[in-house]
């Protein structure tokens, strides 16, 4: 019999395309992994990829090819393209651990030299400004209700309380506002998101996508050489811009717009189906026909003995709920890192009104926030173009996203989200969706697991 081995295709010794055309080669090779890799050569693996994966669309054998690449001082407006592909991983500079130095942020390329440049130069600044004036009277606040513990250093003591006021603070930085992100993918979905960034009508987002192109080709060389521009992205770019206007309310909402009121019957009649041996159609009627405490029961043996480190069955992905969100720029940004999700953003704009941070009334510097608010939202207004203006829209503003996810998805999202260590405004979002799930599966939703308390409300005036 022969004998099992696993080992590593170590990256250190081989190029990740000749990575890739192992493992494509076991399809057709009665060899060991070890023996087709002594047999490539980086340039007979870039044949193989361009006869299979581009010639005859064998794609998948291009996600055996990984790149981490890092990405610096590009701006969040940006970060936002980069990070919009369900398949890769990132890790960004994060505005609730860190502060920005004034000088932090783009001015996008198209304005340079452009009359406007002025206006949206002195507006970032400003609101910079105003940010870093933020930060001392919070800090006093936050000082005072959390003192120094005896031989805490003052690094370490305001490292403890920082994102307590820098919470409140972050609403005034803008989308131009610096950020640094690493982003590990494998050459197929890497393809997917230069053709996406060369598509995008902003030109910073165009630029980055030449130089990760550039980047990974030194890498990869095959596997990304095709990605270009797509005349069907660039089309929707332009898509309904300007002729709908904002008409409902601008405060935070979360308004449940469609679910399927019969998930709970058929998640557990999925769970039926797969630890049993009838049809779908039985076990969804023998699941109808049970009396609730009987269901109930069932609930119990799926969700009961979970841990916080399990993660529910994939049989609680037969379900879904969409959601049309309003919530705040910063919510909004952590929110948009939920990958399973199906999200649909609408542009960033200052039409949906801005949240304001009850810490900084507290810290007697309400007047400030609000003139440089609405500030942003009048120069915002002179920029005109509405993908140029984004760049001009600090956190606070409202962003309104449709997102559809099933109860699976929603149990992370809700127990990760409404966490005591969240943000605050990401917070009342987790719970705004837990309470509406609640509302229609409270069999399936009781399980998760939300602190008791909740104190989102004395953030936000
Ligand atoms: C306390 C805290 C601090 C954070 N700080 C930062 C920060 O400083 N910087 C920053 O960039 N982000 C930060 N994040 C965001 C975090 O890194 C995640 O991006 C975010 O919470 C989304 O979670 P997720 O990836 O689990 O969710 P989803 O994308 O919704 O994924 C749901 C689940 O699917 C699975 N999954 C999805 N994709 C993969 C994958 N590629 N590989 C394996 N499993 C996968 C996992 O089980 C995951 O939990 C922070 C989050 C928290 C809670």
């Amino acid at each position: 019999m022969k004998k099992q081995k696993i080992y590593l295709l170590s990256p250190k010794e081989l190029s990740p395309e000749v990575i890739a055309v192992t493992f494509a080669k076991t399809s057709r090779s009665p060899l060991s992994f070890n023996e087709i890799a002594d047999e490539l050569s980086d340039e007979s693996s870039a044949e193989f990829h361009e006869k299979w994966v581009v010639g005859y669309g064998h794609a998948s054998v291009a996600e055996h090819a990984v790149l981490h690449i890092a990405i610096e001082n590009i701006s969040r407006m940006a970060i936002e393209c980069i990070e919009s592909n369900r398949l890769a991983s990132y890790t960004e500079k994060s505005t609730r651990y860190q502060k920005w130095d004034s000088d932090a942020f783009v001015t996008p390329p198209e304005l340079i030299g452009d009359p406007r440049q002025e206006i949206y130069e002195e507006t970032v600044k400003m609101l910079f400004q105003t940010y870093a004036d933020s930060l001392l009277p919070t800090r006093a606040i936050i000082q005072k209700k959390n003192p120094r513990k005896e031989n805490e250093s003052d690094a370490a003591w305001d490292r403890r309380i920082r994102a307590k006021y820098v919470d409140a603070c972050r609403f005034l930085l803008p989308a131009a506002s610096l950020a640094n992100v690493g982003m590990t993918a494998n050459a197929r979905v890497l393809e997917s998101a230069i053709r996406k960034m060369l598509s995008h009508p902003l030109q910073e987002v165009r630029q980055i996508g030449e130089e990760i192109k550039k980047v990974a080709q030194a890498e990869v060389p095959t596997l990304v050489k095709y990605a270009d521009a797509s005349p069907y992205l660039r089309n929707f770019s332009q898509y309904a811009i300007g002729k709908t206007k904002n008409t409902s309310s601008t405060s935070s909402s979360c308004q449940l717009i469609d679910f399927d009121p019969a998930a709970e019957n058929k998640i557990l009649s999925a769970a039926f189906y797969r630890f049993g041996e009838s049809s779908f159609a039985n076990s969804l009627a023998y699941i109808q026909n049970l009396s609730k405490a009987k269901r109930a029961q069932l609930a119990e043996k799926l969700l009961g003995s979970m841990s916080r480190f399990d993660i529910p069955l994939r049989e609680f992905e037969y379900s879904h709920y969409t959601f049309d969100l309003i919530m705040d720029q910063g919510a909004y940004f952590e929110f948009k890192r939920h990958r399973m999700m199906t999200q649909s953003p609408q542009n960033l704009t200052v039409n949906l009104g801005y949240a304001t941070p009850s810490l900084l009334a507290e810290a007697g510097f309400e007047s400030r926030y609000i003139a440089a608010m609405d500030a942003a939202a009048e120069a915002y207004h002179q920029i005109g173009d509405p993908h140029l203006a984004a760049y001009l829209v600090p956190n606070g503003f409202n962003r309104r996203v449709l997102a559809s996810f099933n109860l699976r998805e929603a149990y992370h999202f809700c127990q990760l989200r409404a966490a005591k260590n969240a943000h605050f405004s990401i917070r009342k979002i987790a719970r705004q969706i837990y309470a509406e799930i609640s509302k229609y599966h409270p069999l399936l939703a009781k399980y998760m697991r939300l602190p008791a308390e909740e104190t989102w409300q004395q953030h936000l005036k």
